[in-house]
């Protein structure tokens, strides 16, 4: 029996070659990886909570019309997709003030923001992934104007689509980040959403707790991230009512 080609092994996920010409099954580790890789623990069952929720929200909207690289889930932790050529930039859309934009800004954690805001990040972990504005993107080439305006547009499209989702089940988008591939055809190319949409690159908020019900749990020692997780994929009905929480973590370093 071949053995499939692996293309690419990034910290969460591994890319391997699709059945057909222009796919990829991108496979969803249980690794977790916070503060550019100085946290790192294997967390048994995120990898599949993540290909289940990238799946619901993909698969949501495409179904609304917002191309993404999303074509079906295969298995527990695998899901087959288009191959896309990534755009090196990090789209980040703010609702309420957090993480980098409170430090930055001294503004309290949970402030409301005048509208939406849509950061780009250079995708360069080496740089540890800097802030770089429209001017930085078009000088250096990373993407043309007509680039930015439609990513800038996927980026809302997205915010409002995952806030109204997360809304319906008592959950508050605070911000969350998306990465953005080219697809070409012929001589023309498309943008879509790319890579992963998961609790693993958003911030939620229990609306009358507070409570964390994302990565932030893992980065900031609140509790087990696999039963956040899970929380949060039975309230969207992405796991049953009555399923057990996954499992504990497994210390790496
Ligand atoms: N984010 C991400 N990957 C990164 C950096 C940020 O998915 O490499 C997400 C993060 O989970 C949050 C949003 O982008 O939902 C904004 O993150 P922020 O800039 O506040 O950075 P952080 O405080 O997470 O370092």
């Amino acid at each position: 029996m071949a053995r499939r080609k692996k293309v690419y092994e990034g910290k969460a996920k591994i890319l391997y070659e699709g059945p057909e010409p222009g796919t990829l099954v991108q496979y969803f580790k249980d690794d977790t990886i916070a503060f550019n890789s100085q946290k790192h623990e294997v967390i048994e069952g995120k990898g599949v909570l993540n290909n289940r929720l990238s799946e619901f929200f993909m698969d949501g909207l495409n179904g609304i019309g917002v191309p993404t690289h999303f074509i079906r889930r295969l298995n527990m932790r695998e899901q087959l997709i288009r191959a896309v050529e990534i755009i090196p930039l990090e789209v980040v859309v703010r609702n309420r003030a957090a993480g980098s934009l409170a430090k930055r800004l001294g503004l309290e954690e949970g402030t409301v923001l005048p509208r939406p805001i849509v950061e780009f990040y250079l995708k360069d972990d080496a740089l540890g992934n800097p802030m770089v504005t429209e001017e930085h993107i078009a000088a250096f080439g990373w993407a043309g104007q007509q680039d930015l305006d439609d990513m800038v547009a996927l980026a809302l499209r997205c915010n409002d689509f995952l806030g109204g989702v997360f809304m319906g089940v008592g959950i508050r988008l605070v911000d969350f980040r998306i990465e953005i591939g080219r697809i070409w055809d012929g001589d023309y190319q498309r943008l879509v959403v790319a890579d992963e949409i998961s609790p693993d690159n958003c911030r939620l908020w229990d609306i009358k707790t507070g409570e964390k019900l994302d990565k932030d749990v893992f980065r900031q020692d609140l509790g087990s991230l696999a039963d956040a997780y899970s929380e949060l994929a039975r309230r969207l009905g992405v796991l049953p009512k009555m399923s057990t929480p996954i499992t504990k973590p497994t210390l790496i370093n």
